[in-house]
């Protein structure tokens, strides 16, 4: 038999709706894990934040440490200069997969798995995913990632194209919106984080 049209048209039209909720709830979810951490980072306890949100202490555990996925990936920052001899870090070059840049030619970089991105990159990614224009660097060009559904994934935290608002793309990689958010995030607490150490 052949399916009846209008009803395949109600069918299509709801699995749209699903794909959109889908994608809005994982929009929610992670702006939920990141404002949760946020709160961590103000200085909030583990307890206090459970007890405000009703959620479990252990919940906000995982949600703080990544593991309710506001932060798929294991993030590795540039340590800064005075404490790099100290953990013994020097010898191999890792390198931002966007532009190339060594470790110590960036303020920033920051780790995905196996997959590196400089602090100039964050910003040139999300400049091309505002403007639409594509920018070169050393290495290759970012370009932004449009609707295709053959479009690769983001390499840090593997979501697809569909799953995030923005991505943009270099040779090889790919970041989504949300970790260039994430990343920036980072790269904020880290200045922070240095500028507020004590003097020793
Ligand atoms: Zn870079
Ligand atoms: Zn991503």
């Amino acid at each position: 038999m052949t399916l009846d049209t209008g009803l395949l048209d109600q069918a299509k039209a709801a699995e749209a709706r699903v794909i959109d909720a889908e994608r809005d709830a994982d929009v929610a979810r992670a702006e939920f894990h990141r404002a949760v951490r946020r709160l961590q980072l103000a200085g909030g306890s583990l307890r206090e934040i459970a007890d405000a949100l009703g959620l479990s202490h252990q919940r906000v555990h995982q949600i703080v440490e990544g593991a309710g996925g506001s932060r798929p990936w294991r993030v590795r920052v540039r340590v800064p200069k005075d404490r790099r001899q100290r953990r013994g870090i020097g010898g191999d070059m890792l390198r931002c997969s966007f532009c190339g840049k060594s470790q110590p030619e960036t303020k920033k970089l920051i780790a995905g798995p196996g997959v590196y991105i400089c602090d100039g990159c964050v910003d040139l990614a999300d400049r091309v995913i505002a403007d639409g224009e594509p920018s070169a660097t050393p290495l290759s060009s970012i370009t932004v990632i449009g609707d295709d559904p053959a479009a690769p994934k983001c390499s840090f935290c593997g979501k697809r194209r569909d799953q995030v608002t923005g991505m943009a793309a270099a040779e090889e990689v790919s970041i989504c919106t949300e970790c260039l958010s994430l990343c920036q995030e980072i790269i904020a607490e880290e200045l922070d984080a240095a500028g507020e150490e004590p003097a020793t």
